[in-house]
């Protein structure tokens, strides 16, 4: 993979040296990114290339479930571990609802 010039900023060591499926040759690294856009009446907003096909490729990746571990604490952009930051963002909300549930219960 040394051959390969990363798309993405700063990835992380596990998936420089691991078994990435967004690594593969014959993916292309910009599925996994929003690209912003202007729209018709000038606001600039942002849209995936191919969502779908991002989150399959993650989910036959045999480094899914750290790679959602990494991008939940993380906060980075993009689709990462089969979600998009704003699925994770969610994550995050309910898993703080349920840790306030908990201790208020004690
Ligand atoms: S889960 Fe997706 S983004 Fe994460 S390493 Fe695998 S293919 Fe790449």
């Amino acid at each position: 993979m040394g051959d390969r010039p990363y798309l993405r900023v700063d990835v992380p060591k596990f998936i420089r040296e691991g078994a990435a499926s967004c690594a593969s040759k014959s993916v292309d690294p910009e599925l996994f990114f929003p690209i912003e856009f202007e729209d018709t009446t000038g606001k600039i907003t942002s849209s995936y290339k191919d969502l779908q096909e991002a989150k399959k490729i993650c989910s036959a990746c045999p480094l899914s479930l750290k790679c959602l571990e990494y991008a939940i604490t993380s906060y980075d952009l993009g689709v990462w571990g089969g979600t998009t930051d704003q699925q994770r963002t969610n994550i995050r909300r309910k898993s703080t609802k349920i840790k306030l549930r908990i201790h208020l219960k004690r």
